[in-house]
């Protein structure tokens, strides 16, 4: 992890993906519009690891596709390094591909199985001609084997003979191929078994400071991100609620919806646990993107919810420096509780 870089690599303004639903008796008429990502804005800074949480169906999967223009924007800008990737044509988004490139949940499913290991990894240095001749092309692709932890010898071998966790490693080295500055890592763990999981952390925390990677991680599991990320932003159905510094996240979460997921992380020493003194789990289900609540789309789940609540959409603004919410409770302008009040009022009532 670096924090030291404050140059911005990857600038992403009030991005939006928008899915039209069809139906009707030949499928013509518009039937409705999700919101998958409804106005995000970040930047994360060259050499930093920007973590991305959020449950499953928050817009978190989608936002990584939308900057990389995997699906296409419905507006917004995305930037990287000085580069208006939302404004280029397909020839050149091929060729900005090649610096950012992605890491993806299913270790399985994102290798063809029909493809030896040689082909899969080496498959960037061929779309993007990055390779002398043949020998140089294996020459490459070992020497990437070798950088995930894996045999040069296992290169003729096909994906089904791995583990999921060696697979992981060989969607790492195919990702390192192409020489990126940025790689988006989406739930690069979760699908691996949780002794394995720790090594490919570790590998991808190597690899970063050996190449100068930037990172968007995006995970559901906190744990994971605390130790990876340098800060983290949280969303929820399709908007950012709160954005921070690691640290200042796990020791002061503001937002009531980053409270209640942090609630939800296990503490294994019952002493610790008694001393959080408070419950604030997530009662109900994400409601459907199809048709988010009015005013803040956390209301119907939110136990601090009052009036105001319900009609205004809330602001992202400034708590702290650097620490940034999108709840009433932190602007004056907006509602006439005070977040202090409220949250010891629960905590009274919690007690
Ligand atoms: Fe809860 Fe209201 Fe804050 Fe939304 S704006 S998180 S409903 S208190």
């Amino acid at each position: 992890m670096s924090t030291n870089h404050n140059d911005v690599l990857l600038d992403v303004q009030d991005l939006k993906v928008h899915f039209k639903l069809h139906g009707g008796l030949f499928g013509q008429k518009q039937t409705g519009t999700v919101k998958a990502v409804d106005g995000v804005s970040f930047q994360v800074r060259r050499g930093e690891t920007l973590g991305l949480v959020g449950e499953s169906g928050c817009g978190k999967s989608t936002t990584g596709l939308g900057v990389l223009r995997m699906v296409e924007p419905t507006a917004g800008k995305v930037t990287l390094d000085g580069i208006d990737i939302t404004a280029l044509n397909s020839a050149a988004l091929r060729k900005a591909r090649r610096r950012m490139q992605m890491v993806y949940q299913d270790p399985f499913g994102a290798l063809d199985p029909r493809m030896r290991v040689l082909d899969i990894i080496g498959e960037p240095l061929l779309i993007h001609k990055m390779f002398k001749d043949k020998k140089d092309y294996k020459a490459q692709v070992h020497d990437l084997l070798e950088r995930v932890g894996l045999n040069p010898n296992m290169a003729d071998r096909y994906p089904h003979q791995f583990s999921g966790g060696q697979r992981q490693r060989i969607g790492i080295a195919r990702a390192l191929a192409a020489r990126p500055e940025l790689i988006i890592c989406d739930e690069p763990v979760s699908a691996l078994d949780v002794s394995i999981q720790a090594q490919v952390i570790n590998l991808l925390e190597d690899i970063q400071e050996e190449f100068g990677l930037t990172y968007l991680f995006i995970a559901h599991d906190l744990a994971v991100v605390r130790h990876i990320c340098d800060r983290i932003m949280v969303m929820y159905l399709g908007h950012v609620v709160e954005v921070t510094d690691r640290d200042a996240l796990y020791e002061n979460p503001q937002h009531p919806y980053t409270q209640a997921l942090m609630s939800a992380i296990p503490i294994p020493d019952p002493e610790e646990e008694a001393k959080r003194g408070f419950d604030r789990s997530l009662q109900g289900e994400v409601p459907s993107p199809l048709n988010p609540p009015s005013g803040c789309p956390f209301h119907p789940r939110c136990r601090f919810a009052h009036d105001a609540c319900k009609t205004q959409k809330p602001r992202l603004m400034e708590t702290d420096t650097g620490h940034q919410v999108a709840c009433h409770l932190y602007d004056p302008a907006a509602s006439d509780i005070n977040a202090g009040d409220v949250m010891e009022d629960n905590l009274v009532r919690a007690g």
